[in-house]
């Protein structure tokens, strides 16, 4: 690991200016994911500045009926908290699906949000690959990508977001809130992470230093009924290879709103706005379901060893949606 000087700030705007001063310098929380990386010396940062006592960990209500997440709300109490799993059985049920019992203890909502891809090759030093070092190729393309993207990749990288928090929050609509030194800003969730493009380094559209306070929940009666979907190698402690989370409404057989959201198969979570489309007053039968997940899937470009996912998340999609009706009836 390289050297680096460790720091606390008084308040947030204490921590902005600090990295404002450092521009190689990252905030850091649970440390789960960026102290890991710089073990392996993929993350060199010169100075960490500790935020995890800076931003909220409480989760309250808002007076739209929507609920906010502090930054630094423990992954264990959001997935726990009564109200989230009444109100939004997806998002507890995506966050107990990651990691394991000590991680979610220690991990927050923020750096689960922000942690990084887990191609094999971004975390190897030794490896060409755009993301770590832009310009040095990509090795995943002619090497193991059996877990990489499927949609919306770009020939500079086919990594994909690991996050499964993340995938939730998407289909919920939830609202990033941060604070830079630009003053502060929101930010819709399915707007935070980035496809690759011509920056793959790039994960997110936050500025250095942009510190992420908390996440709103917009109200939303019918996640009640919502379900988070994990397709893996093991039951536990592994990656999605694809995860669904959906929201479904139906009345009278019909199909009133609907939201669908993808891990695990693109460099951001994917929100399925063409499988919504093609749902929203449709009859609510698994015909429907099927010819959804065909439009969702229609664009996309497996590689000879991911091709396995596109049947996968249909299947993935088609059941969710059939377990959700079941529900309903
Ligand atoms: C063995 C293992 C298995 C795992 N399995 C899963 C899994 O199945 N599914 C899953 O979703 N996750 C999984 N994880 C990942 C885990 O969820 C993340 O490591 C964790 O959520 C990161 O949170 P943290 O608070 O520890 O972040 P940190 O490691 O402290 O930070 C992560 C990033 O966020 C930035 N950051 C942190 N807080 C802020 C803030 N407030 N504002 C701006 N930037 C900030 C940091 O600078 C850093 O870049 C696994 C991790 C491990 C080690
Ligand atoms: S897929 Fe992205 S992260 Fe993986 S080697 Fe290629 S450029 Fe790096």
């Amino acid at each position: 690991m390289k050297p680096f000087r460790y720091e606390h700030a008084d308040d947030v705007s204490g921590a902005i200016a600090m990295l404002a001063r450092a521009p190689r310098g990252a905030f850091l929380a649970g440390g789960t994911n960026l102290v890991d990386l710089m073990k392996l010396e993929v993350a060199t940062p010169d100075v960490l500045v500790d935020v995890r006592h800076l931003t909220s960990d409480r989760i309250e209500e808002l007076a739209d009926g929507g609920l906010r997440i502090g930054a630094a709300v423990p992954n264990s109490d959001l997935a726990a908290n009564r109200a989230v799993r009444r109100r939004y059985p997806v998002l507890s049920e995506a966050v107990l699906a990651g990691a394991s019992g000590q991680l979610r203890n220690v991990a927050t909502t923020a750096g689960n949000l922000l942690q990084r891809t887990r191609c094999v090759y971004f975390q190897d030093v030794t490896t060409p690959c755009n993301k770590r070092e832009p310009g040095s190729g990509c090795s995943a393309r002619e090497g193991f990508h059996r877990e990489l993207a499927i949609l919306g990749w770009s020939e500079q990288c086919i990594a994909t977001h690991p996050s499964d928090m993340a995938v939730a929050m998407v289909a919920l609509d939830a609202v990033v809130l941060t604070q830079g030194a630009n003053g502060p800003r929101r930010i819709p969730l399915t707007e935070l992470h980035r496809l690759p493009g011509q920056q793959p380094e790039r994960d997110t559209v936050l500025e250095h230093g942009e510190l992420i306070t908390a996440v709103d929940l917009p109200p939303l009666a019918f996640a009640t009924r919502s379900r988070f979907r994990k397709v893996r190698d093991r039951a536990s402690y592994a990656f999605a290879l694809v995860s669904v989370a959906a929201a479904l409404d139906v009345a009278d057989g019909v199909v009133r709103d609907v939201r669908v959201a993808l891990g695990g198969v693109a460099h951001k979570p994917w929100r399925a706005t063409r499988a919504e489309a093609a749902l929203r007053g449709a009859p609510a039968t698994e015909r429907s379901f099927v010819d959804a997940a065909a439009a969702e899937l229609a664009d996309a470009r497996p590689l000879p060893g991911n091709a396995f996912k596109v049947p996968v998340a249909r299947g993935a999609i088609v059941r969710t949606l059939l377990d959700l009706l079941e529900v309903q009836r």
